[in-house]
């Protein structure tokens, strides 16, 4: 007898097992269908000895001290920022665009000034701003737009910039400076020892049992618990009765190659080149020396493991029906990136999960409310 089954063991899931057993002295079931913790965050130290990211190139940065606070008691940190290229017109030139982006794809010398009258001239104002093509079209006009966000979208999401919210062009800043950092956030750092090694620290109590390979629907019926907290997917939960939700995919192909160095980023993008949309070198993230190096070249695609909830309109709107249903289902908590079909990162997946713990909090203080 749990009080808690918990679904999922990401951010999300983990968060929530490591508050109410620490804090409320629940007893925790955490369950997931893969055969490890972490969830899209997970990694692990591959053949050759490198710390890759099983998912993708994972970056912390957050802006919220309570966030970073509570995830520094399960670990230590290396600060790190974030730089990316982008291979545009045959050179690697920075993104986001910034004063050398341009100077070197125009072979200027422009200053700062000069950089804000040209985007000035060349930006197309659009009111009201509804759409991801709006949003880059607006700020750096049609040339700038198909040269580093039309195309590297449709291979990424599989629909054109016109087709989806603004929020997701909206994550790419544009500057006039020389601040080539990806993100300003003030906390950025990466986990000392790994993710994985921080989620261990953060389910090391206890009252948390851990199921890995292990599916909600078979455990449903065999285990008895009080309350569910479900990370998967909200659509799934409801066995899709109002439809599916769709969401994008990624092929991620994993090499390891026999030089230090694979290529002069972390991270480059491909907008215009190849059927992957960038490549990672994971030993920028992670600092660690050694003789060879491995990297990771991200494919998109329709089917697979669902990484991506995809901004439009209609999606928002079956998802509200969902959490409709959500709120009519006594006992049981949706959230994370797949429970609350969110664009989340990681900060703001933990976030989400302290505040769901909070509210739990609240109403277990006020039994009624239950
Ligand atoms: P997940 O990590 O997806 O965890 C959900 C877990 O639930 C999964 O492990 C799944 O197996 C399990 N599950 C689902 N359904 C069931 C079921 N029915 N039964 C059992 N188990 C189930 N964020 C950043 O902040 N910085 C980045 O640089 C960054 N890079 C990213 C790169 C890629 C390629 C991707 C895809 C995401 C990236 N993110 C990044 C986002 C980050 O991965 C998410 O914000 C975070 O991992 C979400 O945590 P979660 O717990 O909500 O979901
Ligand atoms: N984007 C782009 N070109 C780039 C980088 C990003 O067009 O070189 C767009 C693309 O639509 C992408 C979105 O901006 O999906 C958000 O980029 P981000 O790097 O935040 O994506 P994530 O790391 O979440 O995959």
């Amino acid at each position: 007898m749990f009080d808690y089954l918990i679904v999922g063991a990401g951010f999300a899931g983990s968060v929530m097992a490591e508050r109410l057993a620490s804090q409320m002295d629940a007893s925790v079931l955490l369950i997931d269908r893969r055969p490890h913790i972490g969830g899209n965050a997970y990694d692990f130290y591959n053949e050759a000895g490198i710390l890759v990211h099983r998912y993708g190139p994972h970056i912390f940065h957050t802006n919220s001290k309570r966030v970073f606070d509570y995830l520094t008691r399960f670990t230590a940190w290396r600060p790190y920022e974030h730089r990316v290229q982008a291979s545009v017109d045959g050179q690697l030139v920075p993104i986001p665009i910034n004063l050398d982006t341009l100077n070197k794809l125009y072979g200027l010398n422009m200053t700062c000034r000069q950089v804000e009258d040209f985007l000035t001239s060349v930006a197309e104002p659009r009111s009201p701003i509804m759409t991801s093509e709006d949003v880059v079209v607006s700020r750096v006009g049609r040339e700038l737009y198909e040269k580093f966000f039309r195309n590297y979208t449709r291979k990424q999401w599989g629909l054109d910039p016109s087709e989806l919210d603004a929020s997701v062009t909206l994550r790419v800043p544009v500057r006039t400076s020389r601040d080539d950092r990806y993100f300003t956030d003030q906390y950025q750092a990466m986990p000392l020892h790994g993710y994985t090694r921080m989620f261990e620290r953060m389910l090391d109590h206890p009252n948390i049992r851990i199921m890995l390979n292990t599916e909600f629907r078979d455990v449903r019926e065999e285990v008895s618990f009080t309350n569910v907290i479900f990370t998967g997917k909200i659509d799934e939960y409801f066995d899709y009765c109002l439809g599916k939700l769709p969401y994008r995919s990624l092929r991620f192909e994993h090499q390891t190659h026999n030089s230090k160095r694979f290529q002069p980023a972390a991270v480059v993008n491909y907008p215009n080149e190849h059927a992957y949309t960038r490549v990672t070198e994971f030993k920028y993230l992670t600092g660690q020396q050694h003789a060879s190096t491995s990297v990771v070249f991200e494919y998109p695609c329709s089917e697979g493991d669902p990484y991506y909830p995809i901004p439009q309109p209609q999606n928002a709107e079956l998802y509200r029906q969902y959490k409709t249903m959500a709120e009519f289902t006594p006992n049981v908590h949706f959230a994370g990136r797949l429970g609350t079909y969110k664009y989340y990162n990681m900060d703001q997946v933990v976030a989400q999960a302290l505040k769901l713990y909070q509210t739990i909090t609240e109403r277990a203080d006020h039994p009624l409310l239950l």
